[in-house]
């Protein structure tokens, strides 16, 4: 048992499970234990089921971002136009990879601090490292130097920003206790706090696939990511958006590359670009390039039709040491060879895909993590020929299956789930609503 102040991990573990409310000091105790090591690992972990399963109020929500956006280093910016977006994770997620050079090619400073793979959900972080050299290990030094520079930037967590949340993040991730509003609040918060963006853009995920699944939760995340942007004067624009299909057509590492570059080239599917664009619309009006939304959106656009975005992007793989031929040439990304196809088994339109099912799957082929310490396969996934609405005719490719040579078993259960889990009806369906909620502060 950890001692220390007259606290001790036991006792604040029991009294959480007990449901009842912890101090601010109790939780500071906590967070820095953890990062000093005098907290075990199992014993964080248990005090986060036990607010998974009990919750936290606003006090000890604001607590406990608090104490995790102060157990590292804080940056700070000069002037309004550093903003960050934040996405709360999704399958088949990749806006990132196209609002922010957007938004940077829009005269927007972009600090892109992301994460790895979180559940079912893939990672920004695995994403980018399917480009072969890129570093998103970049010192501190090295991250404000680049976005003063290139006005973007995209590292990984470091111990020095938000270490705490680095930690908390990867037990959460490997212990079925990320859905909860006080802990996605602390964990967004407290990065995107001390990487010292002056505006952030929210994307909350809410459906089948998102950690929120049904809109009153999204609604109470946004509303805690909001007020505590508010604590801490920032501006920020909160979307709530669908989640109950992959985002786009391509979900998997490389793959995610490929389809970022196709829709920062103009090509892309609707839903990715419609999001990109509204997103990185938001970043520019509050970074104040825009007097309005609409205004900001009809930039984003204009930045993807003139190649300015795309060339932003081409110049951030360079700078971060990457191959930058990938914009060019997709064989440069370490994509998997065997392509295996899930076909209609009848005629219709496809009513629904299981979102968060099909992250699973891209996790059971290796492209996502089962325990922190596995390693991450950046060439598997799926290219989502149809998506809910579209019409099939029975025997149609409707998934292509990447994955590699020894995996004809898991290959098999796959195709085998997805029959059950991508559903065909027999009359019209209407494609789903996109965007829920917009709301600004
Ligand atoms: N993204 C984060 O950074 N943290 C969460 O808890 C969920 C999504």
């Amino acid at each position: 048992m950890t001692k220390k102040n007259n606290f001790n991990a036991y006792s604040i573990i029991a009294k959480k499970r007990d449901g009842k409310s912890l101090t601010a000091d109790e939780i500071n105790w906590m967070v820095n234990g953890l990062v000093s090591g005098e907290v075990e690992q199992y014993q964080m972990t248990a005090l986060l089921m036990a607010i998974y399963l009990n919750g936290m109020s606003v006090s000890e929500t604001a607590a406990l971002t608090d104490s995790m956006l102060y157990s590292g280093k804080t940056l700070k910016f000069k002037g309004e136009n550093v903003v960050d977006k934040h996405s709360t994770g999704g399958v088949g997620d990749k806006a990132s990879f196209v609002l922010g050079p957007i938004a940077a090619a829009c005269g927007v400073k972009v600090p892109m601090m992301a994460g790895r793979g979180l559940g079912h959900t893939g990672g920004t972080v695995d994403k980018v490292e399917s480009i072969k050299g890129f570093k998103t290990a970049l010192t501190l030094e090295q991250f404000k130097k680049q976005l003063d520079k290139e006005k973007i930037v995209l590292i990984g967590q470091t111990k020095d920003i938000a270490p705490a949340d680095k930690i908390i993040y990867g037990l959460r991730d490997v212990t079925a206790t990320v859905e909860s509003i006080p802990l996605i609040t602390a964990s967004i918060m407290s990065k995107k706090l001390a990487e010292g963006a002056n505006g952030i853009v929210m994307d909350i995920k809410t459906g089948e696939g998102a950690f929120m699944s049904d809109i009153k939760n999204a609604k109470a995340l946004a509303k805690s990511l909001r007020d505590t942007a508010k604590r801490f004067d920032k501006r920020m624009v909160t979307y709530i958006t669908d989640m109950n299909q992959p985002l786009g057509k391509y979900v998997g590492n490389s793959l995610e590359i490929i389809e970022s570059i196709e829709t920062l080239k103009g090509n892309g599917p609707k839903d990715l670009t419609d999001i990109s664009v509204k997103l990185a619309g938001a970043m520019i009006y509050i970074a104040k390039k825009a007097s309005s939304l609409k205004e900001g959106e009809m930039m984003a656009i204009e930045s993807i039709k003139n190649g300015k975005a795309l060339e932003v992007f081409r110049r951030l793989i360079k700078v971060q040491g990457g191959d930058d031929k990938v914009i060019d040439d997709y064989s440069r990304l370490p994509l998997a060879k065997i392509i295996t196809s899930f076909k209609a088994s009848k005629s219709g339109y496809i009513s629904s895909i299981a979102c968060k099912e099909m992250g699973l799957h891209c996790v059971a082929l290796g492209g996502g993590r089962n325990k922190a310490s596995d390693k991450v396969d950046l060439g598997v996934g799926f290219i989502f020929n149809k998506k809910v609405g579209d019409k099939v005719t029975k025997g149609e490719s409707l998934v292509e299956i990447y994955h590699n040579k020894n995996q004809a078993a898991v290959v098999k259960d796959i195709i085998s789930s997805m029959g059950k889990e991508i559903k065909i009806a027999q009359s019209k369906v209407a494609s789903p609503k996109l965007i829920f909620e917009i709301k600004e502060i």
